[in-house]
């Protein structure tokens, strides 16, 4: 992603009423060239009504959608429509065959000939769905139908990509695999991508910025790192549950017990990565104890126990946020009696710890910004 840029999508003033209420209100959203923008929020906050009014399928009530700088009113709907594609939640797969469901968008965009079998089978490959080609789309399971779904989407060649909750409705190791395959293609392709979930971990996986939405509006919008890390206020450090994303690699892996390297530091935690991957971590603050150095410290069950100077003390709600050079920088939250009990303050030494199973460990590495 690169501010710099011009924004491929921008809405300004955009608001959408159904049903007589104001279901969306966003003064301003800009999308950026090779994005991947997550918008993440609780269900009935209008996410769907946001994804649906930026790919054209749904008119505002009011305001501006421009593509590309162009005022959306001023152009011509069927080709810019063409631009796009949109996979929904549900696969909406036709009565028929894989290959003929990913190659019917070609052909009405008039691609002719063998590029359009070349084009489909290169995707369906891509997702690892190319052996099923011949089936009938109705018979296919749910996860293969959400492969072929995104094949579909992906042959067009879009300039954006509209993903409305494509994971969801999976058991957890289908969906664990199918987001991975999809990173690896996001980050292959670099195709301008919003994409609406409830999960925050896809976020964490998948997005260059998130978009938090609550009751229609647009609460914060930043890196993984400013959403997660410092929420803006409660509502959204509630929804997202504030806590640490860390970056590192895996070092070992034994029994699903993985030691992973951040920046020197060597942290345990459960996950079936291999050695070498890299992986991002998530923490939450209140997984992290603080104590003070002690030779008890070695009989607590936590299996991290990092030694660590404080180098910041921060208001957090009723709660004070402690951020520990642990080699890298880990944050925790403690209620105030007990920061006060144990006397921290900045500069201290203390030891951090939590347990291995505390430890959120996703595949993939560090966006750019
Ligand atoms: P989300 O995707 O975050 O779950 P939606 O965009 O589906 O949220 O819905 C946002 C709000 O708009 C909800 O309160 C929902 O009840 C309302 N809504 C959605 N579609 C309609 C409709 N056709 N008529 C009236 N209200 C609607």
């Amino acid at each position: 992603m690169n501010c710099e840029h011009n924004p491929i999508i921008e809405a300004s003033g955009m608001e959408v009423v159904l049903g007589g209420q104001k279901v969306l209100d966003i003064p301003s959203l800009k999308v950026y060239p090779h994005e991947a923008l997550i918008v993440i929020g609780p269900n009935g906050s209008g996410k769907t009504t946001l994804l649906l009014s930026l790919a054209l399928l749904l008119k505002p009530s009011a305001g501006v959608l421009s593509y590309k700088g162009i005022p959306v009113q001023n152009s011509d709907m069927l080709q810019l429509r063409r631009r796009l594609a949109v996979a929904f939640q549900e696969s909406l797969l036709l009565n028929s065959s894989v290959l003929e469901n990913v190659t019917l968008g070609l052909r009405l965009r008039g691609v002719k000939g063998r590029e359009v079998n070349a084009r489909a089978m290169k995707w369906l490959e891509r997702f690892g769905v190319a052996p099923l080609a011949k089936r009938q789309a109705r018979m296919l399971s749910g996860g293969e139908a959400k492969r072929v779904s995104l094949a579909r989407a992906f042959v067009l060649e879009p300039e954006v990509l509209f993903l409305d909750e494509p994971f969801s409705a999976l058991d957890s190791p289908t969906r664990q695999g199918l987001l991975e395959d999809f990173e690896s293609v996001l980050r292959e392709t670099k195709v301008t991508t919003v994409m609406v979930t409830h999960d925050r971990n896809e976020a964490l996986v998948l997005a260059d910025r998130v978009a938090v939405l609550m009751k229609g509006t647009i609460s914060q919008l930043g890196t993984p790192e400013e959403v997660f890390g410092a929420p803006v206020d409660e509502e959204v450090a509630g929804f997202v549950e504030a806590g640490n994303i860390l970056h590192g690699v895996v070092d070992c892996q034994t029994d699903g017990m993985v030691s992973i390297n951040i920046k020197g530091q060597k942290i345990q935690a459960m996950s079936g990565l291999t050695c070498g991957s890299e992986a991002t971590v998530f923490l939450n603050y209140e997984d992290v104890t603080i104590s003070l150095p002690s030779p008890e410290i070695i009989r607590s069950s936590a299996r991290n126990q990092l030694r660590g100077r404080i180098t910041r003390i921060f208001p957090f709600g009723y709660q004070v946020k402690v951020t520990i050079d642990c080699g890298f920088p880990l944050a925790a939250v403690v209620t105030r009696l007990s920061g006060e009990e144990l006397g921290l303050d900045e500069g201290k030494e203390v030891v951090a710890s939590f347990k291995a199973t505390a430890v959120k460990v996703l595949p993939g590495a560090k966006k750019k910004a």
